[in-house]
């Protein structure tokens, strides 16, 4: 029996600052383990916590792009827990577990997604607040041990906490989607889900119909692509219904998913918030967030993906769907930027980013720092076909050679010697050679079948490895043809 789905997730993004969240250790990944470590965030006796300037201004950043309200006095929180990865045996965060306490930086907002019908969706956020992280425990480098890296104590990451107004996995994925594709425009996150630096728990329930009161819900943890997220949520929603189906009753849990098995896993029965034993942090006071330091803030925020796409059909005149592919990731929408920049068929450039550059980043899972040529080389390109110095087809062998790292398009030409031939005694050379090669067709011609006229058009250009001019080929082949 098919039931009405209801999803919320949370997300932690670690920040991309410099140092940590309350002390100067730099935040760096793959470091060598244990270097990147000092008392305060060891969690010592007696430090002092102190938090990062450029972390809140992030958390600000990214409540604005979202439309959240900014909250003017956030509160920060200790989260007791034992755990062997956390050695100061408590996150400083801003959950409170209780309405008293809980004070995070950012309030309401939403992201919009959009669906694949064509519709536009908004999905509410409840929150966003700051916390620092926990370090990472390494189980499989060793058969008995689990080894310990605290370098990751206290890295900030903003904890992004959706209303429950996901409906189906798949939304997930497109709301999770949205999410890194602005953590990447406001540049506060690598969003990187396989470095960790995004890690998602998807709370998921079912209920009778869109009007039933939501049903008790599973918390799933512990998936690393945003595919994954999408096929757990589609393995619990078989788990649940086959629960209710049989009379049962779904019980709140943490479950994790299981990749290699495709199914989720009981984990533990959840925690209530009376466990962490939640208190004011009494190392910090409240901040103080004052509506100059929004402004400040709001200012310098960068273009977003939605102001850029409109700003693509108005500015460059290409359609919103080109539009919509070149911004969904900055990196490559700023490359076709500085593609256009001396190109002025920003439609053929779109082309040339939208299909083979896009196309060997796929198939060679390449980011587009990985190319071995520049995006100026694209606009470059297409001013040589618009120009007529190569053909179009010639134009695909010369982006062959731009991918090899071979230089310049200009250059490519020259030392390949790829121009265009337009010099009429070489044309008719390449056509006296084709019509010398095919006696029977060119009596079949002018015997009178007209349509072998593309034959030879097609010849010419074989024998010119593209490379005759295409008006001097229509201008003399008839002619010779004729006699
Ligand atoms: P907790 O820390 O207990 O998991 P949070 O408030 O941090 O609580 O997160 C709750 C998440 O679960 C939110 O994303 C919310 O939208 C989602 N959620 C709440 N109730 C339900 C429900 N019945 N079904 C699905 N998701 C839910
Ligand atoms: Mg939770
Ligand atoms: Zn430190």
């Amino acid at each position: 029996m098919p039931y009405s789905v209801v999803i919320g997730l949370e997300v932690h993004a670690q920040l991309s600052t410099k140092t940590k969240m309350f002390c100067g250790c730099r935040v760096e990944f793959g470091a060598e383990p244990n270097t990147l470590v000092c008392p305060v965030c060891l969690g010592f006796p007696g430090t002092l916590p102190a938090p990062n300037a450029q972390a809140v201004e992030s958390a600000i950043s990214l409540g604005l792009a979202c439309g959240a309200d900014i909250q003017p006095r956030p509160m920060w929180t200790r989260k007791n827990y034992f755990y062997p990865d956390l050695p100061k045996g408590y996150q400083i965060t801003q959950q409170g577990g209780s309405p008293i306490y809980d004070k995070p930086i950012c309030t309401g907002g939403h992201l919009d997604i959009d669906l694949e019908d064509g519709t536009r969706k908004r999905i509410g956020l409840t929150r966003i607040h700051m916390e620092e992280d926990a370090g990472k425990l390494i189980h499989d480098l060793t058969v008995a041990d689990s080894l310990f890296d605290a370098n990751r104590c206290g890295t900030p990451l903003l904890e992004i906490v959706s209303e429950p107004d996901l409906r189906t996995p798949r939304e997930a994925y497109l709301y999770l989607e949205k999410l890194k594709q602005i953590l990447e425009y406001l540049e506060i996150s690598d969003a990187n889900m396989e470095r960790g630096n995004l890690r998602c728990d998807a709370n998921i329930s079912l209920r009778k119909d869109e009007n039933a009161p939501f049903g008790e819900r599973i918390e799933l943890k512990n998936m690393n692509s945003f595919h994954n997220i999408e096929k757990a949520l589609h393995a619990e929603i078989e788990s649940q219904t086959a629960i209710l189906d049989a009379g049962g009753t779904v019980k709140r849990e943490t479950k994790r998913w299981d990749v290699a098995k495709g199914e989720t896993k009981a984990n533990r029965s959840k925690e209530d918030a009376q466990d962490y034993r939640y208190f004011p942090e009494p190392d910090l006071v409240r901040l103080s967030v004052t509506p100059e330091d929004i402004q400040r803030v709001g200012a310098s925020l960068p273009e977003l993906p939605e102001a850029r796409r409109k700003r693509y059909v108005e500015q460059y005149g290409v359609p919103a769907y080109d539009a919509d592919v070149l911004t969904r990731e900055k990196a490559v929408s700023e490359f076709y930027e500085v593609a256009c920049r001396d190109c002025s068929d920003k439609k053929a450039v779109s082309n040339w980013v939208m299909g083979d550059v896009l196309r060997v980043l796929k198939e060679g899972n390449l980011s587009i720092s990985d190319l071995k040529f520049t995006a100026a080389h694209v606009g470059e390109l297409v001013n040589l076909i618009q120009s007529g110095a190569i053909s179009g087809k010639i134009a695909k062998t010369v982006f062959e050679h731009m991918l090899a790292g071979e230089g310049a398009p200009a250059d490519i030409v020259r030392e390949k010697n790829l121009s265009v031939i337009s010099d009429s005694g070489a044309v008719e050379g390449f056509i006296r050679q084709v019509l010398d090669a095919n006696p029977d067709k060119v009596a079949e011609f002018r015997g009178g079948k007209d349509k072998l006229l593309g034959f030879f058009v097609g010849q010419v250009m074989k024998v010119s490895q593209g490379k005759a001019a295409p008006d001097q080929v229509n201008a003399l082949l008839p002619k010779m043809l004729a006699g």
